[in-house]
């Protein structure tokens, strides 16, 4: 099979890397990017380490017409986007012009929130949803009939969470529950790479979202917080006790859909008082913004600056060490008696950096994004549409888990978060 990769960052390289591993499945990969040095350099690195034919390509993944001409000269089974969130329908416009079949592992965010078509369609959807996030799936959901129509299939947001999270609520409904009435997903990094302050994902995009107002789903609708404003401590399974915070997380929409009968779900992520003492401070004195300023005669938008500043995530691994443990807890009904279930990984930086060279965040990321992927060019999970990863059977992806680098374990009665 042929995939085609956009994108050669952080989470990028472990995809490719496991793509490589898998080269039984996928025999011929093209890594496509804006920088196309940094996709020469992973084809370099695993020349000799994989049976798999590496190509590498410049593409503009804002540039529909770059993207179908680069499709139609490689004729890839399948598209894996682990470029940036801001170009999920660039390219999802593509693979329907083409009609080839789509992966990615975060939904779409719109990069000038000033754009005052967007501005308006956002203002509309505020109302419509109740939480004020500047993402949400209906931009990529409004694909469905026209996915369909072509016969081809999205897998939306297949990294850990969201992704293997939603695959977990599947494993639960399937296996474990009649009725799930709560979920709470848990996000914890117990690594420690040793800078006063840096983001393990691109920096842009985790700012965004950890600065951002919170919010859960009860009872059919949405309860918005302020940023961090809901705290809890819980002790994690290969790390210990941390504090964590309740963020708005694009997972919540698609679970309350489609899980039926839930009542509750909540997400949230472990952080430690060096990253928000450096969060807010970088947010109160506007470098989280991403208006552009004029700095001497030429815009820069302060966010992107900032990046620039930052460690770039994919230089993490050498230096991070400890866990991480993601995973569900779930309350609900097995033959109308109450029960309880949490599912979770836990998986070790420095592991992962022997393993493929990056820390745990990229690998709990790449590694998902390549069983999706892998899934869908199999035809095991492969329906003409956009879906979600909860919407397909979960037992093979979670064979998958097992076997390409991601075990989980399954605790019943577990400590619930109150
Ligand atoms: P990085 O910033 O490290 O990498 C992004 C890559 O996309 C870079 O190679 C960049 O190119 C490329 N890119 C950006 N713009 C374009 C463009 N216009 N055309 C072509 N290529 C482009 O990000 P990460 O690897 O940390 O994150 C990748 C994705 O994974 C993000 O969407 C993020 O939200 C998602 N993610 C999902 C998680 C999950 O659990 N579901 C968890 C963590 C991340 P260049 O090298 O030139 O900058």
């Amino acid at each position: 099979m042929k995939l085609l990769i956009i994108g050669c960052g952080g989470v990028a390289q472990v995809a490719i890397k496991k793509c490589c591993q898998a080269d039984d499945v996928f025999t011929e990969i093209m890594i496509a990017s804006r920088t196309k040095s940094k996709c020469d350099k992973v084809a370099e690195e695993m020349k000799n380490k994989t049976s798999a034919k590496l190509f590498t390509a410049q593409v503009d993944a804002e540039k529909v017409d770059e993207l179908c001409a680069l499709i139609k000269s490689f004729n890839p089974a399948a598209v894996l986007n682990v470029a940036l969130p801001y170009q999920d329908l660039t390219i999802m416009e593509a693979c329907l012009q083409c009609k080839v079949d789509y992966i990615d592992t975060a939904n779409y965010e719109c990069e000038d929130t000033d754009d005052p078509v967007w501005r308006k369609n956002y203002e509309k959807r505020v109302k419509e949803k109740g939480f004020t996030a500047y993402f949400d799936y209906s931009y990529q959901w409004d694909y469905f009939e026209k996915f369909k129509k072509a016969g081809i299939c999205a897998l939306l947001g297949t990294g850990f969470d969201p992704g293997v999270t939603q695959v977990f609520s599947a494993y639960a409904q399937k296996h474990y529950f009649d009725t799930i009435e709560n979920i709470d997903i848990l996000d914890c990094n117990g690594g420690d790479h040793g800078y006063a302050f840096a983001t393990n994902f691109n920096p842009e995009i985790n700012l965004r979202e950890v600065s951002a107002n919170g919010s859960y789903w009860q009872d059919g609708k949405w309860i918005e917080t302020k940023p961090l404003e809901i705290k809890r401590e819980y002790d994690f399974d290969g790390v210990g006790k941390k504090d964590m915070y309740l963020l708005h997380h694009e997972e919540i929409e698609s679970l309350a859909k489609n899980i039926k009968g839930v009542k509750r779900i909540r997400f949230f992520m472990t952080f430690g008082k060096s990253y928000i003492d450096h969060m807010n401070c970088l947010k109160d004195v506007g470098m989280l913004s991403t208006q552009p300023v004029n700095f001497e005669g030429r815009d820069i938008v302060p966010i992107q600056f900032l990046k620039t500043l930052l460690p770039d995530p994919a230089t993490l691994g050498a230096r991070t060490k400890g866990k991480t443990n993601i995973g569900c807890i779930f309350t609900g009904y097995k033959d109308g008696k109450k029960k309880s279930v949490y599912i979770y990984n836990v998986c070790d930086h420095q592991e992962c950096y022997k393993e493929v060279g990056s820390q745990a965040i990229s690998y709990t990321t790449g590694v998902p994004a390549m069983i999706g992927a892998m899934l869908v060019v199999k035809g095991i999970w492969k329906k003409a549409g956009v879906y979600n990863a909860e919407e397909f059977d979960p037992d093979p992806y979670m064979e998958a888990l097992n076997k390409y680098g991601l075990p989980w374990k399954v605790e019943e009665d577990p400590v619930l978060v109150d």
